[in-house]
């Protein structure tokens, strides 16, 4: 049951057909780690904070820095030189302090971090580095965990879900074969539109929710594109690859 409080907090979830109580319920006792406390982690972070999922694991070994603040909205001007763990915790304590909140200051790429992968429900890639994507893909199939990943460059972006214990669902190396990738364009090399991140993110944060509660239509199998300066959004069908390296 929830308390009075919660039952006010969350009242406009619980309004919602489909929601109800029990939805609100089970966001409560669901934990989600979310990988990167930039551009798509702030707005990632703060839907799921702000919506009650009850436990929340962020991992994130840089700094804040000026530039960052551009699009990285859970951080302020005085935050600047603090670690992003610290100051995204700040931040997501001061909008919900009903929720138990984990910070782990590093790389998921180290060893030592691996197993927070198999502690969580739900992982949220928020990301833009192609090392870090590989590995997340490995230990999300190891643990058979669903991801939701995203990225954004320029003006574009995608989103998709991975679910390994979906027979037919392809993991990140289906969509994008290591030995494929030479070059990447990156978003430090030729910007990103502040706003679209913000959308990108947020979107990480609903389909992340959907998945906990089973709420309407995966996006797993679908690489949803956006591109913001037409404003379409453009869904294209992925597949399993037959001779995957990584789920085959
Ligand atoms: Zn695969």
């Amino acid at each position: 049951m929830l308390n009075e409080q919660e039952l006010d907090r969350y009242s406009r979830h619980i309004k919602l057909e489909g929601f109800g109580e029990k939805s609100q319920l089970v966001l409560k006792d669901s934990s989600v780690l979310v990988i990167g406390a930039g551009g798509l982690g702030s707005p990632c972070l703060i839907y799921l904070a702000s919506s009650g999922v009850g436990n929340i694991g962020i991992i994130d070994f840089d700094t804040v820095s000026l530039s960052n603040l551009q699009r990285q909205t859970i951080h302020g001007e005085r935050n600047i030189g603090r670690l992003k763990v610290d100051s995204s915790l700040e931040f997501l304590k001061q909008l919900n302090s009903d929720i138990t909140i984990n910070t782990y200051n590093g790389s998921i790429v180290e060893e030592k971090y691996h197993n927070l992968i198999e502690k969580y429900d739900i992982i949220a890639l928020c990301v833009d580095d192609l090392a870090t994507r590989y590995v997340v893909n490995e230990l999300c199939l190891k643990y058979k965990k669903i991801h939701v990943s995203a990225a954004v460059v320029g003006y574009s972006g995608w989103l998709t879900t991975f679910n390994p214990n979906i027979a037919n669902s392809p993991c990140y190396e289906c969509l994008q074969p290591k030995v494929e990738v030479n070059i990447i364009k990156k978003a430090a090399d030729i910007g990103v539109f502040a706003p679209l991140v913000g959308i990108l993110g947020t979107w990480q944060a609903a389909e992340v929710i959907k998945e906990l509660l089973h709420l309407g239509s995966s996006s797993v199998g679908i690489l949803k594109t956006i591109s913001i300066l037409d404003g379409k959004v453009v869904d294209i069908k992925l597949s399993k690859r037959a001779n995957c390296l990584c789920c085959s």
